[in-house]
């Protein structure tokens, strides 16, 4: 591993050599062989779609989870979208979720006819404030949705405890959190449902693909029923049952994913342990870098939560610099650092503007840290090198505007 340039030489944005001469992505999946042959053998088989994989991969998730039931749905939107059916949310109902997201978290709610209410982070992990989210309890509060932000568990145990005192539904977004555990408890077994995605940035990949995990019985009926058009029975259970008689008690969607896609998040499954530990380590290696740059501020981890490290965001200390973050983000990307920034807080978006009537100052905490953060790199397949280019960009970058 080689030690990229020094501070002497101009940064890339001013005219000078990339630390690296390659592009390197915030996100990345892998794809291994062993991954293409388990999805040739589900094309070259009798069954695309609703067949024996989706109940291997579903099986398999449940267990690496810790939990009775896992319905996989054909991404991780139409996982929260089930999700929200199956806690009852409708018209006139609300559900306290963070700012701190992507759209998905809030949207899912709306497709219910229900109202997101937002309540503000925790300055120092960035996830829902549980008191803060206690607060915008109200008589027509029916779930709460907090969600792991970056792959850091929320404090799950205080989302139960507040669901368990006003009879609310907890759904937790862990799209980031496969893998993460908060008080020894794996990210999944914990809330009454868990969502996760298997979008091609997030730990294991299905293409587009969701799962939601529950331990109640009847929970587990309606994900099944609502991700196949409200229909009791699926293709292949009246097939094996030897007759045609089927009946749609709800309306429901096609959110079914594939055999194809569940033998390729089969076979992801089982590298998850290696994946998460190498993670693990490059955020290590980020976290010592980072503890002598007094500009740079890494997630704060709870000592309850072990994270599965989706994305490691930095914070800058502005007032320690003399730019602004949008110049480090635009510096470190002409060094081929393929920095993201997340998330827009999602009341600051227009269409909840309008339609909501949420705006700017809302949310001071998760607004003031919008405006501070940066996505490194960070995904299983980083090499040390790549990380060490990362590490190397940070210091060049904020060492060449540190006041
Ligand atoms: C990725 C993501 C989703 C949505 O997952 P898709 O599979 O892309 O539909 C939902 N919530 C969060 C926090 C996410 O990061």
């Amino acid at each position: 591993m080689t030690l990229s340039p020094t501070t002497i030489a101009p940064l890339a944005i001013h005219g000078g050599a990339p630390v690296r001469p390659a592009w390197l992505p915030y996100g990345r999946q892998s794809i291994e062989e062993a991954d293409i042959a388990a999805v040739v053998a589900t094309l070259r088989s009798d069954w695309l779609t609703t067949g024996p994989k989706v109940d291997e991969f579903e099986q398999a998730f449940a267990a690496y989870v810790g939990t009775k039931h896992a319905v996989a749905y054909s991404n991780g939107t139409a996982a929260l979208h089930g999700a929200c059916s199956a806690a009852g949310l409708g018209a006139g109902d609300e559900a306290i979720t963070t700012p701190m997201t992507f759209c998905a978290t809030a949207n899912a709610v709306l497709y219910q006819g229900a109202k997101p209410v937002f309540a503000d982070v925790r300055s120092d992990t960035l996830n829902l404030d549980p008191v803060l989210a206690a607060a915008k309890v109200t008589p027509r509060t029916k779930a709460i949705l907090p969600v792991d932000f970056t792959g850091n568990p929320a404090q799950m145990d205080a989302f139960m405890a507040l669901a368990a005192e006003h009879g609310l539904t907890v759904i937790e977004d862990a799209a980031h959190a496969v893998g993460a555990e908060w008080q020894g408890h794996r990210v999944g077994s914990i809330a009454h449902m868990t969502t996760f995605s298997f979008h091609p940035v997030k730990h294991l990949t299905t293409a587009e693909g969701g799962m939601v995990t529950t331990n109640d019985d009847a929970l587990a009926t309606k994900l099944r029923t609502f991700r196949n058009h409200g229909i009791t029975r699926d293709s292949r259970q009246r097939e094996l049952a030897g007759d045609w008689f089927y009946e749609m008690s709800e309306l429901g969607f096609n959110y079914r994913l594939p055999d194809i896609a569940c033998a390729l998040g089969l076979s992801q499954l089982q590298r998850i342990e290696a994946n998460l530990a190498r993670r693990r380590a490059i955020a290590a290696q980020y976290d010592a870098a980072f503890a002598s740059l007094p500009q740079v501020v890494s997630p704060k981890i709870l000592p309850d939560a072990n994270p599965a490290w989706h994305l490691y965001p930095i914070q800058l200390e502005l007032d320690q610099l003399s730019t602004t973050r949008g110049e480090i983000f635009r510096a470190l990307r002409a060094e081929n650092i393929g920095v993201n920034v997340h998330y827009i807080p999602v009341h600051l978006h227009p269409y909840y503007r309008q339609n909501l009537g949420t705006k700017p100052a809302d949310f001071p905490v998760a607004e003031s840290a919008y405006a501070r953060l940066i996505s490194l790199p960070m995904f299983h397949g980083m090499t040390d090198q790549d990380a060490a280019d990362t590490i190397a960009a940070v210091r060049i970058v904020v060492g060449h505007y540190a006041k």
